[in-house]
C-alpha cells in the first residue's frame, strides 16, 4: 500500500565501466578471445554450409519422385536460408547471432528427423562440426543472482535474454521463489506477505506483461478509488484520475459546482488534482491545508537539484523538514504522518526528507494521474506475475532456480585478478554447498546483505558492501487475512486507517479481496464455498504490534480497527484466519541512509559484483520511480543484470535489456526548478547541512 492520499490533500491545500577490470584477464582480452572463437566457429559454419548445400541437392535430384519431397523441399529451403545467416554472423562475430542460429539449426534438423529421411552424409558433416565447435567453444560463464524478488527477477530477465554464453543460477532463501507453489494457510487457503498495489507508472511491469503474452485486465483490476478511515470515520476517498468522474462538489464557487459528476480533464499538473480534490479533506482547515505548500517549494529545491544538494536534504528528518517549511501541526499529525506510515512503512521522524519529497513527488505531483492505482485481479502477485516469468526464463533460457538456499558467505579472490567469486548457501535439510561464480547480482534486502557480510570478510572490507551491511534494520510488517461469515459492503475496496490508539503507531490498510477478485471468489477460499468478505489487511512499521499473539492481532482488527471504520463489521464472524509476522523485512529509508544505500554499480574494487533492489541507488541510470515500489526494485535488477554483463562479456554485444523510462517531468515542474535554481544562486541553502 502506498501513497493514497498524497495528491488529494496535496493539491486541496494548494487550493488552499565502471571500473573496467574484467572477468579474468582484461575486459577487453576476454571479449577480444571471444570474438576470435566467434569467428573461428563462424568459419566452421560457413565451409558447413556450403558442403551442405551441395549433399542436400544432390539428394534432392535423387529422390525427386519421392513423396516427402516438399518436406525435404522444406527442410533444404531451412538450412539454405541458416547457411545465410551463418554467413552474416560471420561477419558480425556475435555470440547472440551464434546462439541464434544454433536454434534454428537444431530446429531445422529435428524438422528434418521427423521429415523421416535418411542422410547419412549430412549427419557425418555435422558430427565432425560439432567436433569443431566443441574444441573451440569457451566454458559459459557462470552468473548468480542472490534473491529472488522483484529484484533478482529483473536481473535474471536482463541476463538471460541477452543470449549470451552464460549459465545463470538464481538463489533464494524461500522455498520456491518462482511462484510455482502458492503460500497457503493452515487451512489451505492462498495468502500473501502484503497486499501490493500497481501504479499508474509502472512502465516496465506494464511491458513485462505484454512481453510474457499476458493480457493486463486479466491481471489487474481496474484503478480504484481508496477510502481514509480515522476514529471520526470517513475522512476522504481518493478520486480515479483516468477514468473517473469528479465527485460532487458543493462550494460556494458557482465554477466549480459546474464541473461535479463530469470526468477529468487533463490539466497541467497540479490543477487537475486541485480541481478534483477540493471537496476532499474538509474536516482539517483551510489554513492548514494551505502549510503544505512549504512542502512543494522543497520539493522543487530537491529534487531538481544535483545529488549533493540531494544528499544534504537526505540527512534531514521528514519531520524537521517540515517544521522548516511551516507546515501545519494539524496537517503532519491527521494527515502526513498516516499517509508516510503506509507509504514508507515510518512516521516522519524517522524518515529522510529526499526520499520522503522523491515519492511525493513520483506517487502524487508529477502528473495529474500519478497516483492512479490497481491491484492484483486474481491470486498474487507471485502467480499471476513472477510464475509466467519465472517459467520463460526456465524453459527458453535454461535459468536453474535453487529455492530454499539461504546464502549465507560469499568469497571473493581479488589477488589472482580473476575477480572470481564463490556462493557458500545452507539448504533447508542443513547441507552446506558452494558455487564458483564470474559474477554476481546481489538482490537482497538491508537485513539478508547484513546475514551474508557477517560471515564475507573478503567483501566487508570494501565500504560499499559494509555500509550495505549497516542497513540491517528494515521494517517490521505483520499481513493478516481474514475470511468472514457475511458480506461487508464499503466504499472502496483498498482503504487506510489513520491515527487509530489500536494502531499502536503503525500505519495500516484493508482490502477487500472479495470486491477485487470477485470473478474469482472461489479461489480465495480454496475450492470452499465462499460466505462472505475476504480481507487483507497489512500492518506496517509494526515493531509494537509483533509481540502480540494471531489471535489478539485478529482481534483488535475485528474488535476495534473495523468496525470503528465501518459499522457493519461488527456483525461479522470470522470464519478463518491468517497471520504473518515479517520483521525487519523492508527497506527503511532512515535519514543519512542515502550514504550508506549501495550504489547499482557496485564498489569500484569489485566490478563482478552488483546490486539491485528497492534501496539501491542507481545514480545517473535513475528512471524515476521511487521509495518501496515494485517497478523500481525490477528496474534495477534489469540494470544491474546489463551493467554485470558489460563488465563480464563486454559493451559490444548484440542485446542489452532495454528500460522504459517514466513518463517526463510536465513543463510547469521544469520551469519552477529552473526558476528555483535562479533564486538559489543569490540565496545560501541555510536549513540543509
Ligand atoms: C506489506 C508490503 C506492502 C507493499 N506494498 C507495495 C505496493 O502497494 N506497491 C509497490 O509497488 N510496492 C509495494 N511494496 C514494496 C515492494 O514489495 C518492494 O519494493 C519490492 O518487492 C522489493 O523487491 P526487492 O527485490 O528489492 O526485495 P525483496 O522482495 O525483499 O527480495 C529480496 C529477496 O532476497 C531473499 N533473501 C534475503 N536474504 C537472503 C539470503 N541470505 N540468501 C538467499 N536469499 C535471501 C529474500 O527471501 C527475498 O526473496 C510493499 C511491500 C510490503 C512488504
Amino acid at each position: 500500500m502506498k501513497w493514497l492520499f498524497a495528491s488529494p490533500i496535496l493539491m486541496s491545500a494548494l487550493t488552499s565501466g565502471f571500473t573496467t577490470s574484467p572477468r579474468s584477464l582484461s575486459g577487453s582480452t576476454v571479449v577480444q578471445q571471444q570474438q576470435q572463437q566467434q569467428q573461428q566457429r563462424a568459419q566452421i559454419r560457413v565451409t558447413e554450409a556450403h558442403a551442405r548445400d551441395s549433399v542436400v541437392g544432390s539428394l534432392f535430384s535423387s529422390n525427386s519422385d519421392d513423396a516427402d519431397t516438399d518436406a525435404e523441399s522444406a527442410s533444404a529451403s531451412a538450412l539454405a536460408s541458416d547457411s545465410d545467416t551463418a554467413t552474416a554472423t560471420s561477419s558480425t562475430g556475435s555470440a547472440a547471432m551464434d546462439w541464434d542460429n544454433e536454434q534454428k539449426k537444431q530446429s531445422a534438423e529435428k524438422e528434418k528427423e521427423e521429415s523421416g529421411v535418411s542422410n547419412d552424409v549430412d549427419i557425418d558433416i555435422d558430427i565432425d562440426i560439432e567436433e569443431n565447435e566443441n574444441e573451440n567453444k569457451e566454458p559459459p560463464l557462470k552468473i548468480a543472482i542472490v534473491g529472488g524478488g522483484w529484484g533478482g527477477w529483473g536481473a535474471a530477465k536482463a541476463i538471460c535474454e541477452a543470449k549470451e554464453n552464460v549459465e545463470v543460477t538464481l538463489l533464494d532463501a524461500l522455498p520456491d521463489p518462482t511462484g510455482a507453489t502458492p503460500f497457503l494457510s493452515k487451512s489451505g487457503k492462498p495468502v500473501e506477505a502484503g497486499t501490493r498495489g500497481f501504479w499508474k507508472d509502472y512502465p516496465n511491469i506494464n511491458k513485462l506483461c505484454a512481453e510474457l503474452g499476458l493480457d493486463e485486465s486479466d491481471i489487474f483490476t481496474s484503478f480504484t478509488n481508496s477510502s481514509f478511515y480515522s476514529p471520526d470515520g470517513l475522512e476522504a476517498t481518493a478520486p480515479v484520475f483516468s477514468e473517473s468522474v469528479i465527485p460532487k462538489i458543493d462550494s460556494p464557487i458557482p465554477f466549480l459546482n459546474k464541473l461535479s459528476g463530469q470526468s477529468f480533464p487533463q490539466l497541467p499538473s497540479p490543477l487537475g488534482q486541485v480541481l478534483a480534490t477540493f471537496p476532499l479533506f474538509e474536516r482539517i482547515p483551510l489554513q492548514d491545508r494551505a502549510s503544505m505548500l512549504g512542502l512543494l517549494v522543497a520539493t522543487v529545491d530537491c529534487l531538481g537539484n544535483d545529488v549533493t544538494v540531494q544528499e544534504k536534504y537526505d540527512r534531514m528528518s521528514a519531520q524537521d523538514l517540515f517544521i522548516l517549511f511551516g507546515l501545519s501541526e494539524r496537517l503532519v499529525e491527521d494527515f502526513i504522518k498516516p499517509t508516510l506510515l503506509v507509504g514508507l512503512f515510518k512516521p516522519p521522524e524517522e524518515l529522510s526528507a529526499l526520499v520522503v519529497m522523491e515519492l511525493l513527488y513520483y506517487y502524487a505531483l508529477a502528473h495529474q494521474d500519478s497516483f492512479d492505482v490497481r491491484w492484483i485481479k486474481n491470486g498474487t502477485v507471485s502467480d499471476s506475475l513472477i510464475l509466467p516469468l519465472s517459467t520463460h526464463l526456465q524453459e527458453n533460457y535454461d535459468l536453474e532456480v535453487k529455492g530454499g538456499s539461504f546464502v549465507s558467505k560469499i568469497s571473493y579472490d581479488d589477488s589472482a585478478a580473476t575477480n572470481k567469486s564463490s556462493i557458500e548457501y545452507k539448504t533447508r535439510d542443513g547441507e552446506v554447498s558452494t558455487m564458483d561464480v564470474d559474477g554476481i547480482v546481489l538482490a537482497l534486502n538491508g537485513k539478508g546483505m547484513s546475514a551474508v557480510m557477517a560471515n564475507s570478510p573478503d567483501l566487508a572490507q570494501y565500504k560499499t558492501f559494509s555500509k550495505a551491511a549497516s542497513m540491517a534494520n528494515g521494517v517490521d510488517v505483520i499481513s493478516v487475512r481474514i475470511w468472514l461469515d457475511r458480506y461487508v459492503p464499503t466504499r472502496t475496496p483498498a482503504n487506510v486507517f489513520s491515527a487509530f490508539d489500536a494502531l499502536r503507531g503503525s500505519g495500516g490498510t484493508f482490502f477487500m479481496l472479495d470486491q477485487f477478485q470477485a470473478e474469482n471468489e472461489e479461489a480465495l477460499w480454496a475450492g470452499e464455498t465462499p460466505q462472505g468478505s475476504v480481507l487483507a489487511c497489512d500492518f506496517y512499521n509494526a515493531g509494537a504490534l509483533l509481540s502480540l499473539s494471531d489471535e489478539q492481532i485478529t482481534e483488535i482488527l475485528m474488535k476495534e480497527l473495523l468496525p470503528e471504520a465501518v459499522p457493519d463489521f461488527a456483525y461479522a464472524n470470522v470464519v478463518d484466519t491468517w497471520v504473518g509476522k515479517f520483521p525487519g523485512s523492508v527497506s527503511f529509508f532512515s535519514p543519512g541512509s542515502f550514504d550508506r544505500r549501495p550504489p547499482m554499480q557496485g564498489d569500484p574494487a569489485v566490478p563482478t559484483i552488483k546490486f539491485a533492489g528497492d534501496w539501491v541507488r542507481m545514480g545517473d541510470m535513475e528512471h524515476g520511480a521511487k521509495g518501496l515500489c515494485q517497478e523500481r526494485a525490477y528496474v534495477s535488477g534489469i540494470q544491474a543484470g546489463n551493467i554485470l554483463l558489460d563488465e563480464t562479456i563486454g559493451k559490444s554485444r548484440l542485446y542489452k535489456h532495454p528500460v522504459l523510462p517514466v513518463r517526463e517531468d510536465e513543463a510547469q515542474f521544469k520551469a519552477a526548478v529552473t526558476l528555483n535554481k535562479q533564486v538559489m544562486k543569490l540565496l545560501p541553502r541555510f536549513w540543509v547541512r
